[in-house]
């Protein structure tokens, strides 16, 4: 875990150098973001978008019916990914989890010309959870995501009713028919049209079970909708 301390560092070297790459630490130029360009090449990019039966894909087989799954970096103990990410959840950085939803959509849109979904949902956080931490990190990467595919952002029209599930506690067929009570859809959705195609959103995918919860709640209200899943990360 990192030190406080080191913690406290990070934040006084950004106030002081705002302008530095969170791999190398090195200046940036003012044509980059966040990372330099040597860094950014070096990112570990999945690719899963470009390969189907992917390990995201996978870890939802049996569980609950996607269209497509993909996730945008692997995540590891140590390393950028984890920067990145440590940066949006510990900093408060949101502007970040953005960036990257846009960079990821312009990546997406880019290699799969056909790509198109009725909306975006990202898993919304409890609204307790919300208000002390100021902003749901997964909205503002599908904000990004919405940006640049112009496919509309519809998160507000979901939300988390339990802060904490009892979910790991129970088996898989009770966790299905319990999960209305964690997550509640608006049926505006359905309005979208005859069978629409969502694509949830999360910042990291680990065990899917949080993901699976929420896609089996759009589910029971919208029995006839596809389901894809993007995120940040997925942890392996
Ligand atoms: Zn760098």
């Amino acid at each position: 875990m990192q030190s406080y301390f080191s913690k406290v560092l990070g934040g006084l070297i950004h106030l002081f150098y705002p302008n530095t790459c969170l791999g190398c630490r090195n200046g940036l130029l003012k044509s980059e973001s966040y990372l330099c360009i040597s860094c950014l090449s070096k990112l570990p990019y999945t690719q899963f978008h470009l390969q189907q039966g992917n390990l995201v894909e996978k870890c939802f087989w049996g569980r609950v019916p996607l269209h497509q799954a993909f996730s945008y970096l692997y995540f590891r103990d140590k390393g950028m990914t984890r920067n990145l990410l440590h940066r949006i959840k510990y900093q408060g950085d949101k502007e970040l989890a953005t960036h990257l939803g846009f960079v990821y959509g312009s990546r997406l849109k880019e290699d799969i010309p056909e790509l198109y979904y009725d909306g975006i949902l990202a898993v919304p956080l409890h609204p307790a959870r919300l208000r002390k931490r100021g902003f749901n990190q997964s909205h503002e990467f599908a904000e990004g995501l919405s940006a640049a595919t112009a496919i509309p952002n519809l998160s507000h029209l979901a939300r988390r009713e339990v802060a904490t599930s009892t979910q790991t506690r129970k088996n898989r067929e009770s966790r299905w028919l319990n999960v209305d009570s964690i997550f509640s859809v608006n049926k505006q959705l359905a309005d979208q049209n005859h069978a629409p195609h969502f694509l949830l959103v999360d910042d990291v995918i680990t065990t899917g079970a949080t993901m699976e919860s929420f896609a089996a709640s759009v589910l029971n209200v919208l029995p006839d909708c596809r389901l894809s899943v993007a995120s940040i990360a997925y942890a392996v």
